[in-house]
């Protein structure tokens, strides 16, 4: 028998892949992150929900330092984040984040696309970029669009490619902030789908989203959110069937 703690049914391997320490955040008078602790295993998949105005796309903007933080640590990989300098570039390198707004850039190739992080981050020669990317593109089902610009392809698969190139820096821990908001509703089966794929293949994520059938289906734990706290946290099917607090039942009776 192991003798590991035990984070949402797996076993965590050591130190958590991300850990949030009393993170505080305002916006001038607002207190946008209050508190913030959490800390989330390898392989582990943590569904954040919660109101619109919670908190959810700063929390994952602060894991990724694209929003400074006011007070608190945020370690990756064991790695307290710094706030400037090549360390934070390089244990960014190791976050992979993906946006409501797919965030492609317009004027490059799909496979361009996948291939530039790798190549001036990463220092990849471009042919091992180049195969690189067309595994992931294959993975996420857009490797025929590869010579294509992005405008030239559906949301949905925009948003795969947006998956696949945050793959491409082999990160540790992959954020999504309202993968599928965005998209419309035929397209976003196919991005919750990679999406599944890739928890299945034992990645770590912190998911934004408002598909609940994804976070019964996929989550390990739910993070609830309102007014920048972290009100409960549970297992999915303990969240939705018995939520603790008034604040997250009446988020979820707000549900359809
Ligand atoms: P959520 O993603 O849960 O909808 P956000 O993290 O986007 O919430 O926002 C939390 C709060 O912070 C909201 O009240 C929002 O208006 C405010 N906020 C977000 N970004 C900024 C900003 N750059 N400047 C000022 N206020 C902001
Ligand atoms: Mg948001």
């Amino acid at each position: 028998m192991s003798t590991e703690p035990q984070t949402g049914g797996r076993v965590a391997d050591g130190s958590p892949v991300v850990r949030l320490a009393n993170v505080n955040k305002h916006y001038g008078p607002l207190h946008v992150l209050k508190d913030i602790n959490l800390e989330v295993a390898k392989g582990e998949v943590v569904v954040v929900l919660g109101p619109s105005g919670s908190g959810k796309s700063t929390l994952c903007r602060a894991i990724n330092r694209l929003e400074t933080i006011d007070s608190g640590e945020i370690y990756i990989d064991g790695k307290k984040l710094p706030a400037e300098g090549k360390e934070l570039a390089r244990l960014r390198a190791d976050v992979g984040m993906v946006f409501q707004s797919f965030n492609l850039f317009a004027h490059k190739s799909i496979l361009d696309n996948v291939t530039l992080g790798p190549i001036k981050v990463k220092g990849l020669p471009k042919d091992e970029a180049r195969k690189q990317a067309l595994v992931l593109l294959e993975r996420v089902g857009v490797a025929n669009q590869k010579d294509k610009l992005p405008a030239q392809l559906s949301g949905g698969q925009q948003q795969r490619v947006a998956i696949a190139r945050a793959l491409a820096m082999a990160p540790k821990v992959m954020l999504f902030d309202e993968p599928t908001s965005a998209l419309d509703p035929e397209m976003i089966n196919e991005v919750l789908d990679t999406m599944i794929t890739l928890a299945k293949e034992g990645m770590t994520m912190i998911v934004v989203t408002h598909e609940m059938g994804f976070a019964r289906k996929a989550a390990d734990r739910v993070v609830f959110m309102d007014a920048g706290q972290i009100v409960e946290q549970a297992a999915p099917e303990t969240f939705f069937t018995n939520p603790r607090s008034d604040r997250a039942r009446d988020f979820l009776s707000k549900l359809i």
